[in-house]
């Protein structure tokens, strides 16, 4: 069977997706009726089925795909770790499969907005990517789509996306879909990100129509991760002063923006605000007519933050691996003292490798594990003094030594591969009146001089460890950790039998 959208990418041939909104508030014909218009549009090649948008419930994505395709339209499926396990994310590819439906879009989702009871958060984004590539290593033809936000304008959030974006590449990602943002420059940016590393992932930018309401609320940063500038909340409501209530300016802002795209040398356009087949083919047309124009219309595109960070490009960077800009360099953080006496320490007494200490050490935790009363006494020295040193949750899979002494069960997404898109300026996107817990991670390495060192993959842990001493599932190699990968499918999990 073909699938267009993977026929366009690897062809080079610039192509559109766009994105079907499958929210409760949408009547689930309307957008069949959306499917069939866009499906007579040659250059569309996939409409993205949304899951859980804004965190919250809408219709089944894969009945929404599969009626989609009977009607001619290739659908391209968001798959978010909210509420979801290992093995039901697990299940939902085989779902998918079973229908023959390729594409996936890997979300880490946004944070549920209600309920009692905290989400479940078992893979993030990457450990998402990674499951379907195991998936797809056993004949499942999946192709995936990921996430990344250029529109970040501290340093550490902007740095870190493009560094997770690395991550989902290493892991199996086939092409990267920007967030929603109207700056060039940041557009630009991450191309060259990508270029000055050989990345060759094709990169398809997000091109929201955008009108009064939703430029409203993107002005306050809702949906997370979403933001519209002041300058451009202004035009979009002067625009909307005329007649037509700013149609026709909308349509015009997305067709410069899809110019500067194919100028430069984006695979393609992913088109939200609108799924109206007249709308998109209207956009096709004029951004076709524009195209010789881009470079003057990208100066144009220029609602970013003021002042905000722009990478600079790499050979003006100091520290080369992730590219952290060289005037960075002088107001670095100092490391911090107890990560940098943990790291002595690790450096001094090496037991990540077989030295005759971790020898010694591993026969004193197996001593402590074969009684119980022990274990449990262990377990409970080793939270007193990691709690308040780390916010340590007894998760039982330690891999503060790999995220510079930061616990990823204090994300609230409790991710442990970077940050997801949702934060703005350096806070969370769960509790923002706190920071986001990454940009620690990326403060001490860069204080260390080691950003490279961000760029190693970390699998999700063994959940079944929870509230177990990790010193003993360290030394009796139980756990799941950077240097100790198992397989993510809790179906096909090497685990098990070990309690
Ligand atoms: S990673 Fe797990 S064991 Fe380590 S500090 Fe965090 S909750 Fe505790």
């Amino acid at each position: 069977m073909t699938n267009p959208l993977r026929d366009a990418l690897a062809a080079g041939r610039f192509c559109y997706v766009v994105e079907l909104v499958a929210s409760a508030l949408t009547r689930e014909a309307r957008l069949l009726e959306a499917a069939s218009g866009l499906a007579r549009i040659p250059a569309v090649v996939a409409g993205s089925v949304t899951s859980y948008a804004g965190g919250a419930m809408g219709h089944d994505p894969l009945r929404v795909a599969a009626a989609a395709r009977a009607r001619g339209l290739t659908p391209n499926i968001h798959l978010t770790c909210v509420s979801q396990d290992r093995r039901e994310l697990a299940k939902s590819l085989e779902d998918m499969h079973a229908l023959s439906l390729e594409n996936v879009f890997a979300l880490t989702g946004d944070y549920p907005g209600a309920g009692d009871q905290p989400p479940v958060f078992d893979l993030d984004s990457v450990q998402l990517v990674r499951l379907i590539d195991e998936r797809r290593r056993a004949g499942m033809p999946f192709h995936v789509a990921v996430a990344v936000s250029p529109f970040k304008y501290t340093e550490a959030d902007c740095v870190y996306q493009y560094v997770k974006l690395e991550k989902k590449i290493a892991a199996g990602a086939d092409v990267a879909v920007t967030q929603v943002g109207w700056d060039a420059r940041k557009f630009a940016e991450l191309k060259r990100y990508l270029d000055e590393r050989g990345l060759r992932t094709p990169l398809l930018g997000n091109v929201y129509v955008l009108g009064p309401k939703t430029a409203e609320r993107m002005a306050t940063g809702r949906p997370p991760g979403c933001w519209v500038a002041p300058k451009l909340l202004a035009a979009v409501q002067a625009e909307s002063r005329a007649r037509d209530g700013g149609r026709q300016a909308r349509l015009e802002r997305a067709a410069r923006t899809v110019a500067i795209l194919r100028g430069l040398g984006y695979a393609g356009a992913y088109i939200g605000g609108t799924h109206d087949a007249a709308n998109i083919g209207w956009i096709i047309r004029r951004a076709d007519e524009l195209a010789p124009r881009w470079d003057a219309l990208a100066a144009e595109l220029g609602y970013g933050a003021t002042g905000g960070f722009y990478l600079p490009t790499r050979t003006s960077s100091t520290h080369a691996p992730a590219g952290a800009p060289a005037a960075s360099a002088q107001s670095r953080p100092r490391a911090e003292r107890v990560p940098r006496v943990l790291d002595w320490l690790g450096r001094a007494f090496p037991v990540s490798r077989d030295t005759r200490l971790r020898r010694a050490l591993t026969r004193v935790f197996r001593w402590i594990d074969r009684r119980r009363p022990a274990a449990v006494l262990l377990e409970r020295v080793e939270l007193a003094i990691k709690k308040p040193l780390f916010g340590c949750q007894a998760c039982g899979n330690c891999v503060l030594g790999h995220l510079e002494y930061v616990c990823p069960q204090t994300c609230p997404k409790q991710l442990r591969n970077g940050p997801c898109g949702g934060t703005d300026r350096g806070r969370c996107e769960v509790v923002p009146d706190k920071p986001c817990i990454w940009i620690a991670v990326y403060e001490r390495a860069c204080a260390s001089g080691d950003l490279e060192a961000l760029k190693t993959y970390v699998p999700p842990p063994d959940r079944q460890l929870q509230g177990t001493s990790s010193w003993i599932n360290y030394f009796l190699d139980r756990d799941a950790r950077p240097d100790r990968l198992l397989v993510i499918s809790g179906a096909d999990s090497t685990r098990g039998g070990h309690r």
